[in-house]
């Protein structure tokens, strides 16, 4: 029954999925169902909606473009894996790191990965901001994505310190996104970004707009940013 709930989605979507892909999809949904009861890891319960709103909604921060072959892929505040974990499942090539400052999460998406036997896919449990300034993690990604983590100039200091010079951070947002770029222009670009492009992403049968903000790291991040943990959503830049 959950293969037909994703291939309807997918379809609808024009996203193309083979019989792997679909099966991976399926037990995504399956566990993420079973485990929601217990961990309430989303608001969104109904299988049909999850397929929508989590899954395909992921794959609107895809653009090939962005995402050479091999790269290493950083989700920061993953949850339950989004958009990360779908990012992979449809990219298999990619590296991906999620992301989290929840341990109960990371938990279920380690047996989460498990189950669907995916190589080059692990957890961190760790806040971003001291993932930027850990030199194990700073600037060593290629893209660094997020979806409903903070507001966006919090996010850029969360995430800008993570992306190596020449890649990419793609923001998921919501209907502001034109606005939160142009407020947050000077504070990307004292963390060593420019915007790139603003994408407009729809989901079937929803009006609602949405966007994916793309930014260009140029430059190195100033050794001062991110700001310890908490600050930066305490006190956001300029
Ligand atoms: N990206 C997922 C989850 C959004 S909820 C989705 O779109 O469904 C926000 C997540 O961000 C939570 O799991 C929370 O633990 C994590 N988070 C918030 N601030 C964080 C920080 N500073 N560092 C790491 N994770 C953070």
């Amino acid at each position: 029954m959950f293969k037909t709930i994703i291939a309807a989605a997918a379809t609808q979507s024009g996203i193309d999925l083979n019989t792997g892909q679909l099966a991976q999809f399926s037990l995504y949904l399956e566990l993420l169902v079973h485990a929601n009861e217990k961990l309430n890891l989303t608001a969104i319960d109904a299988p049909a909606e999850i397929a929508v709103k989590h899954f395909v909604d992921s794959l609107t921060v895809y653009d090939a473009k962005y995402f050479p072959a091999g790269a290493l892929v950083c989700d920061v505040g993953t949850g339950a894996g989004f958009p990360g974990l779908p990012l992979k499942i449809f990219r298999p090539d990619l590296e991906v790191l999620l992301l989290d400052a929840t341990a109960k999460k990371l938990a279920f998406l380690d047996r989460l990965i498990e189950a669907l036997q995916l190589p080059g896919v692990g957890t961190c449990h760790i806040r971003a901001e001291d993932a930027g300034r850990s030199p194990r993690w700073r600037e060593r990604c290629d893209v660094v994505v997020a979806r409903a983590v903070a507001p966006f100039k919090v996010l850029c200091e969360y995430c800008l310190p993570l992306v190596k010079i020449g890649g990419v951070f793609a923001a998921m947002r919501a209907r502001r996104a034109r606005e939160e770029s142009a407020e947050a222009k000077g504070a990307a670009r004292l963390l060593g970004a420019r915007a790139e492009e603003i994408k407009e992403a729809r989901l079937p049968g929803r009006a609602d707009a949405r966007a994916i903000i793309y930014l260009r790291k140029v430059k190195p991040t100033p050794p001062s940013y991110p700001r310890k943990a908490g600050r930066p959503a305490k006190d956001p830049l300029p």
